[in-house]
C-alpha cells in the first residue's frame, strides 16, 4: 500500500507533468515521435492514467480538487497532441505535394495512322454507296492470278513477286481476288470496296515492304463507264486531300481490266506547280484502275453483253505517306511511339 499523498503535493506532481509534457513536445518533429509521446503521457499505461491511480491515496476530502487538477491535465495533453498531429499531417501533406513540380502526363491510345485513313477512305466510298467486301490472305493461285486473267507463265506473275505459302497456295499479291469472290456470289449491280492486307516477296527500303495494304474498287452494272470511274476517283481524290485537286488518267495495261489506265493526283505539296515530292512534274502517281476485262466476267458467269463495270486499287500506305507527308513506308510497322505519338 502506497503512503499517503497531499492534494498540494499531488497539483504540484501534475503542474510537473505538464512542463515536461510540453518541453517532450516542444522537441519532437514527425508524427512518429509524436505517438511515442501519446502512448508516454496518454496510453493505457501512461502518465496520466498512473496518477488516476494515485487519487485513492489521498485522503478523501481532498480528493475532488485533486481530481479536477488531473482531469484538467489529462484534458490538456489529448487536445494539444490533437491539435500538435493535425500540423503535422499538415505538413507532410504539403512536402508531398511539391505544386512546382513537372505534371506526369497520361499516355492516352490513339488510331495508326493506316487505320485513321483506312476508316476515312471507306467513308469517302460508302457515302457513294459501296459496300465493305473481304477475303482470305491465304489465297489460291485461281483467285490470285487465273480468273483474273493471269495464267500460269504470263509475264505478269512475275511482277508480283508472290510468297507461295504451298502448291497453289499463295499469300494473296494484291486485294483484287476479292472481285471474283463477290462476283461469283452475287449477281450485278456490285458496287463493293475490298480493303486488305497483301504481300510481295519485297526487301524493305522507303518505299516498299513485304506487306502492305490495299483497297480494291469494284462496280459492276449496266451501262457502267469510264467517265463513271473517273468521276468515283475525283470525289475521292477530293475528299481526302481537298477541293482543288486534279485527277489524270494514263494509259496502261493490267489483264484484269480493258482499257486500262494509272491514275494520278495532282500533287499535295506544289498543287501542280512541280516540286521536289512530284519531280517538278505537278504530279503524284497513286494507282490502276480500268474496265473490267470481259475475260474476267466470263470466270463468274456475268454477261458482258449486258453488264460492264470498273476496278480500281489503291495503296493505303501510299495514301496515308502523301496525306502525313511521311517519307518512309518502314515507318508505319515499326511501333516507334515517337512516330505513332504524331497521328
Ligand atoms: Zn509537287
Amino acid at each position: 500500500m502506497e503512503s499517503q499523498v497531499t492534494e498540494k503535493s499531488f497539483v504540484q506532481r501534475i503542474q510537473q507533468i505538464q512542463n515536461e509534457f510540453e518541453s517532450e513536445l516542444n522537441q519532437i518533429k514527425s508524427l512518429k515521435d509524436l505517438e511515442g509521446v501519446r502512448i508516454a503521457y496518454a496510453g493505457r499505461k501512461g502518465v496520466v492514467s498512473s496518477l488516476f491511480k494515485q487519487l485513492g491515496n489521498i485522503p478523501p476530502e481532498e480528493r475532488k480538487a485533486a481530481g479536477q487538477s488531473l482531469n484538467l491535465l489529462k484534458q490538456f495533453v489529448s487536445q494539444t497532441i490533437q491539435s500538435r498531429e493535425n500540423s503535422l499531417s499538415c505538413r507532410n501533406v504539403k512536402q508531398k505535394i511539391d505544386i512546382t513540380l513537372p505534371g506526369e502526363p497520361h499516355y492516352t491510345g490513339r488510331l495508326h495512322p493506316l487505320t485513321q485513313v483506312l476508316r476515312e477512305i471507306k467513308l469517302c466510298f460508302q457515302n457513294m454507296g459501296f459496300s465493305i467486301a473481304q477475303g482470305p490472305e491465304v489465297e489460291s493461285e485461281y483467285y490470285n492470278f487465273e480468273a483474273l486473267n493471269i495464267p500460269k507463265g504470263h509475264p505478269a506473275r512475275d511482277m508480283h513477286d508472290t510468297i507461295f505459302v504451298d502448291d497453289n497456295l499463295v499469300l494473296r499479291t494484291h486485294t483484287s481476288p476479292v472481285q471474283i469472290r463477290v462476283m461469283e456470289n452475287q449477281s450485278p449491280p456490285v458496287r463493293i470496296i475490298a480493303p486488305g492486307r497483301c504481300y510481295r516477296r519485297d526487301t524493305p527500303d522507303a518505299s516498299h515492304s513485304p506487306f502492305f495494304h490495299q483497297v480494291e474498287g469494284l462496280c459492276v452494272d449496266k451501262n457502267v463507264n469510264f467517265a463513271d470511274l473517273k468521276g468515283v476517283i475525283l470525289t475521292f481524290a477530293r475528299h481526302m486531300f481537298g477541293s482543288d485537286m486534279k485527277i489524270r488518267f494514263r494509259p496502261s495495261f493490267f489483264p484484269f481490266t480493258e482499257p486500262s489506265a494509272e491514275y494520278d493526283f495532282s500533287c499535295l505539296i506544289c498543287r501542280g506547280r512541280g516540286c521536289r515530292v512530284c519531280k517538278g512534274t505537278g504530279w503524284v502517281e497513286i494507282s490502276g484502275a480500268g474496265m473490267v476485262n470481259p475475260v474476267v466476267f466470263g470466270y463468274v458467269g456475268y454477261d458482258p453483253e449486258e453488264y460492264t463495270g470498273y476496278a480500281f486499287g489503291m495503296g493505303i500506305e501510299r495514301i496515308a505517306m502523301l496525306l502525313f507527308e511521311i517519307p518512309d513506308i518502314r515507318l508505319f510497322f515499326e511501333n516507334d511511339m515517337r512516330f505513332l505519338n504524331q497521328f
